[in-house]
């Protein structure tokens, strides 16, 4: 059984990506789990024996409950937690600041390493306000890692990005660049490489609307959720959705998880 469940925080966001998987937004339906509802995943996810918790979105901070929650499920399971890292003002950094005596680590998208093709498909302004956050959590002793998400990059470009998250204190290890998946927004802009649900990593995946095969199954086409990879309507007991997506499992070939590398 894959080790991490995801959790969906909430689905509106601050920015509007170009390649943005669930068609995310300022203006789109929160569609939020509650901090109740994420501590009793993280719960009963400890006593199936899961050992990671993923929290994504939306921009996940965007829900003013999110630091303590993060400390909360952290108290379950090791977390990381995806954000834009746009919103670390210093009002957010005082209230994350405690999570550096956490087991939680932020994941902050940086694409490029220079502002303005970084900004291209993401936000005006992103890069100067992405290369800023990182210090300050760095600083803070927050575990930091970078996911870079391209069609493609150039050796060299590549290299001046890496050379970047290691000035901002991002070591090679928490550096992780994968492929644009055409989903959401991303198949409407025709960008991205297909993928099935072999091709993508199967953990179990919570939502408001259910649970899913995976963190790149309940995106958003056209306003509407796909349900292509469901698995059940049902997500608490978490053991529900954990022995459907046992059963899915029980029938895929050994070896066919992520073979486009995608995570
Ligand atoms: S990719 Fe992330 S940051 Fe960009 S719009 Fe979607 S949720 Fe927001």
């Amino acid at each position: 059984m894959p080790s991490r469940v995801w959790m969906y925080a909430n689905y509106h966001c601050n920015i509007q990506c170009t390649y943005c998987l669930t068609e995310s937004g300022p203006k789109v339906a929160q569609r939020a789990l509650s901090p109740e509802t994420m501590l009793a995943v993280a719960e009963q996810a400890r006593e199936l024996g899961f050992t990671d918790l993923g929290v994504t979105g939306g921009e996940t901070f965007l829900m003013p409950h999110m630091p303590d929650t993060l400390a909360a499920l952290s108290a379950n399971l090791p977390v990381v937690a995806l954000t834009n890292g746009t919103l670390f003002s210093r009002r957010l950094l005082a209230k994350v600041e405690h999570l550096a005596e956490c087991d939680v680590a932020l994941q902050i998208s940086l694409d490029r390493p220079d502002a303005d093709v970084n900004d291209e498909m993401r936000a005006p302004d992103n890069f100067r306000k992405v290369t800023q956050a990182i210090p300050d959590l760095v600083e803070r002793g927050i575990t930091v890692r970078i996911a870079t998400t391209v069609e493609s990059i150039e050796d060299n470009e590549l290299d001046r990005l890496c050379a970047l998250h290691r000035d901002l204190g991002v070591p090679d290890s928490e550096h992780i660049i994968r492929p644009i998946v055409r989903r959401g927004r991303a198949d409407t802009e025709d960008l991205g490489v297909e993928a099935v649900a072999s091709d993508l990593p199967s953990e179990l995946t919570i939502t408001d609307d259910g649970a899913f095969w995976g963190p790149f199954g309940p995106t958003v086409k056209d306003g509407v959720l796909d349900t292509d990879l469901l698995v059940t309507r049902t997500t608490l007991p978490l053991e529900t959705p954990a022995r459907a997506l046992l059963g899915l499992l029980e029938g895929r070939p050994e070896g066919a998880d992520s073979t486009l590398n995608i995570r």
